[in-house]
């Protein structure tokens, strides 16, 4: 099935405990197509300024992500974010954010791009989100992501939003924010009020909770001690989810639970290094293998 995505399209500052890296590529429409491509292909829908080098895009098209989506401004700069991690590399603090050519960005879709079955809404503003989804004909699955920035700033335009999508992703963090609930199994079904037909609510390495009408499903977080930076985690646990959507052609209750596994693991290669580092080298066969221990841990009589 065809699968879009628009979101951010970053350079990234990151500094974590015990390393760092300046202006490396990032965004969060960057970690989940180039997640996602391994499963399925990706049409991108994104913006950067003329300070984008085409390196940074040719990385992309190699590994199958269609970028004519992608627009270049002249003469403008691409978003740039800057974050710093806690000791416990689960929680970070923003240090600097600018919009830049994001802020004014209004898509136009190729015609083709119009007719994607799978649509992501990866983190950015809300009125961004409506205006791309407008443009889709006759979506079969739209899920989008969110973060506190949006929930802040945009909160109409989000409520507007998630009466439009079937899935939200959003981390434990988001979703207290949103529901102003602090027990994550309330704010699951709080937001399951707002609109959507599922919710899925990320815990960083203490995995990912499922809430939808008929019921709750849990998976932990693949146990790993190789964190060296958690920045795009949750776009590329996205990406891997929505990826094994695309490729399964179906999005029934059953395959969304192996997406969402796949998803998990597919986060657990991306913070094993800074930005695409780690994500460059991996493989279908790398996943599929980390799957199977993955499954044989959760076994039990
Ligand atoms: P994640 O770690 O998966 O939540 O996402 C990290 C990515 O989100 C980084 O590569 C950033 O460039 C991007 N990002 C940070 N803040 C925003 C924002 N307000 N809107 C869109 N993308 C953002």
């Amino acid at each position: 099935m065809s699968l879009l995505v628009v979101g951010s399209v970053a350079f990234d500052s990151i500094e974590t405990p015990v390393a760092s890296r300046e202006h490396v590529i990032g965004g969060s429409a960057v970690h989940f197509s180039y997640a996602a491509a391994l499963f399925a292909p990706v049409k991108l829908v994104g913006v950067v300024g003329e300070d984008w080098p085409n390196e940074f895009t040719q990385l992309l098209s190699e590994r199958g992500v269609d970028t004519r989506g992608l627009e270049v401004v002249e003469g403008k700069k691409t978003f740039y974010w800057k974050g710093k991690y806690l000791p416990n590399m689960n929680d970070r603090e923003t240090l600097d954010v600018q919009l830049n050519v994001f802020g004014e960005f209004d898509p136009v879709l190729p015609e083709d791009y119009r007719q994607s079955r799978l649509v992501f809404l990866a983190n950015g503003s809300p009125h961004l989100q409506l205006k791309v989804l407008d443009q889709v004909a006759d979506p079969q699955l739209v899920v989008a992501d969110t973060m506190d920035l949006w929930i802040q700033q945009e909160p109409e335009a989000l409520l507007r939003l998630l009466q439009r999508v079937q899935g939200v992703v959003l981390n434990d963090s988001e979703a207290k924010l949103l529901t102003q609930e602090e027990n994550l199994i309330r704010a699951g079904h709080k937001i399951l009020e707002l609109g959507p037909d599922f919710v899925i609510i990320k815990k960083g390495e203490h995995g990912a909770m499922l809430f939808s009408a008929e019921a709750i499903y849990v998976l932990p977080a693949f146990p790993t001690c190789d964190v060296v930076d958690p920045t795009g985690a949750g776009d590329s646990f996205a990406g891997g989810m929505m990826g094994f959507l695309a490729e399964a052609g179906k999005a029934d209750a059953t395959t969304i639970k192996s997406a969402i596994a796949y998803g998990t693991l597919t986060a657990s290669f991306q913070v094993e290094d800074f930005s695409l580092e780690r994500m460059k080298s991996l493989t279908r066969a790398d996943l599929d293998q980390r799957f199977e221990s993955f499954r044989e841990m959760m076994r039990f009589e």
